[in-house]
């Protein structure tokens, strides 16, 4: 596997990074890679202890100091070096993120292209941070808002985007002016690893250091520290909503700011002036892309009842040539699920699925072969059983027949995650209405485009438990600053509120 050694992945620098230092400390627990697609041991990663983290901690804030004084045009200067790094390093980087991860090479490449994209993106923002200018109500009074940075930008991500999720906040919050601290999914430590040594080649290239950093631990101790500590005015969390609850009570308890990016239970649906061959590949790709683990996979499909025969046989056709294997091998669309944990959540899901009175359509097997692999599968489901509502991290798509589309919206909003949601129509009431405050509750609500995925210049995320958080485009940046609102008087006049006056003589 050459692409390790291109991206400068070494027996000695797996471990924390600060200042451009990897630290390794043999007392804590190594974190194992595993390889999903085979299940054998990749590497061992160096966990980071207590003493590690501190020194990660007191760097960003250090860094922090500075970096706050640079410019924001100028600190985008780091992000377009990190853009061009990511462009001579894609390949490499979208294999490493299939084979840590388990995703389809040319969805690792896309993973990639999406950091890149980011990088663009947030290189043009640090010259957009705009404040308003109000008019006073008092004369010879000027009155405007403006941004400061934050301070450390904490970012906690998910397995399942073990690069993007990342540049979603850093390449952001660095051109605010934040210095950044990552704590990676202890299933994917070599991916970020690799964009860790990225980033420190571009800070040394700028001639800076601290803006970046990295630490991983081997249990939630360390991390539960990150998650408390004062330092970290902002934890960005992805993840499921069950962790993302308990991020949330404690950077409250601590009056901190989240942005928590949460479980989707995404749904498409399909009218009966659909066009088909449009809605099939986007609700296969929605489904079984990434192994059905997005957070935006599709898992509900509502059909109307009128062409609900006619979309399951095309369905069903489509499924017959899903290839299924090594995430390497570029034939293959389907790669394994990340670990076992996520195999038995698969399987529990179909026998609970079976006992609700389901009808598996198509697979609902564990495949026998080496790696975590199963096979895609569809259900016929009633809204109403519990499984249903929930998110299985997994290719497993409910189908169910409607008659009105008010019926399908309302079945399409009532579980309790908010993410995505689309609707395949070729009626221009039919979309207003979905897109209306009547129709989809979610965060993205999309016409004549699955739920899977989404382009970076829209503001990203969820509604209710998939926490409210947005992150990438349009006005997202300001989540990572603080507004300061700020009031000249350039009159000789002091003009008190409520008419007060006092005698202070002249
Ligand atoms: P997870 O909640 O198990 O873990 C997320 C992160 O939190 C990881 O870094 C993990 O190591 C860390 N973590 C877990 N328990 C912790 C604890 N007690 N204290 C501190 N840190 C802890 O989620 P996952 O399995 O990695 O990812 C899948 C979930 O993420 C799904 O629910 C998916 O929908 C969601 N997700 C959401 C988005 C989004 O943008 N809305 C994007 C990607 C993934």
């Amino acid at each position: 596997m050459d692409f390790l050694k291109q991206l400068g992945i070494q027996s000695n620098n797996l471990g924390t990074c600060s200042n451009g230092l990897w630290l390794q400390s043999p007392k804590e627990k190594p974190i194992i890679s595993y390889n999903p697609a085979t299940t054998e041991e990749i590497a061992q990663v160096s966990g980071c202890g207590l003493s590690q983290y501190e020194q990660v901690i007191a760097s960003a804030m250090n860094a922090f100091s500075q970096w706050k004084q640079v410019p924001a045009p100028k600190r985008g200067e780091l992000v377009r070096i990190m853009g061009e790094i990511l462009r001579q390093h894609k390949d490499e980087l979208g294999s490493l993120v299939a084979l840590e991860m388990g995703k389809s090479k040319r969805e690792g490449v896309g993973e990639v292209q999406e950091m890149i994209d980011m990088a663009d993106f947030a290189v043009g923002q640090s010259r957009m941070l705009y404040g308003l200018t109000m008019h006073s109500e008092r004369p010879q009074h000027r009155m405007y808002e403006q941004w400061h940075p934050l301070g450390i930008c904490g970012v906690i991500s998910s397995f399942n985007f073990p690069v993007a999720v990342w540049a979603w906040n850093a390449f952001i919050a660095a051109i605010c002016g934040n210095t950044v601290v990552w704590k990676p999914s202890s299933k994917t430590p070599l991916c970020a690893i690799a964009v860790q040594h990225m980033c420190n080649q571009a800070m040394s290239q700028l001639g800076v250091e601290g803006i970046f950093s990295l630490f991983i631990p081997y249990d939630h101790t360390v991390a539960e520290k990150f998650i408390h500590d004062k330092r970290v005015p902002l934890i960005s969390f992805t993840g499921s909503c069950k962790v993302g609850l308990q991020v949330n009570e404690m950077v409250a308890k601590r009056m901190g700011r989240v942005i928590l990016e949460l479980g989707g239970n995404n749904a498409i649906i399909v009218d009966e002036t659909a066009n088909l061959p449009l809605a099939i590949s986007a609700i296969v790709f929605g489904a079984i892309g990434t192994a059905g683990q997005r957070c935006t996979s599709t898992r509900r499909l509502f059909v109307q009842r009128s062409i609900f025969d006619e979309v399951i046989n095309r369905l069903l056709h489509a499924y017959q040539q899903i290839t299924i294997g090594s995430p390497l091998d570029e034939k293959n669309l389907m790669g394994p699920l990340i670990d076992a944990k996520a195999v038995d959540a698969y399987v529990n899901a179909i026998e609970t699925i079976k006992k609700s009175g389901g009808e598996i359509l198509f697979g609902g097997k564990v495949l026998s072969m080496k790696g975590y692999y199963v096979e895609p599968t569809i259900v016929k489901a009633k809204h109403d059983y519990p499984i249903v509502q929930q998110e299985t991290f997994a290719p497993i798509l409910y189908v169910i027949p409607y008659e009105k589309l008010s019926d399908a919206i309302a079945m399409q909003n009532a579980v309790e995650q908010g993410l995505s949601s689309a609707l395949f129509t070729n009626s221009v009431v039919n979309s207003e209405y979905f897109l209306s405050a009547m129709g989809s509750d979610c965060g993205i609500a999309n016409i004549n485009i699955g739920t899977s995925g989404a382009e970076i210049g829209g503001a990203f995320g969820g509604e209710k438990q998939t926490g409210g958080g947005r992150e990438a485009g349009s006005d997202s940046w300001k989540s990572y600053m603080r507004r300061q609102t700020n009031t000249i008087n350039w009159s000789k006049a002091m003009p008190l509120a409520q008419g007060i006056t006092f005698e202070v003589g002249s």
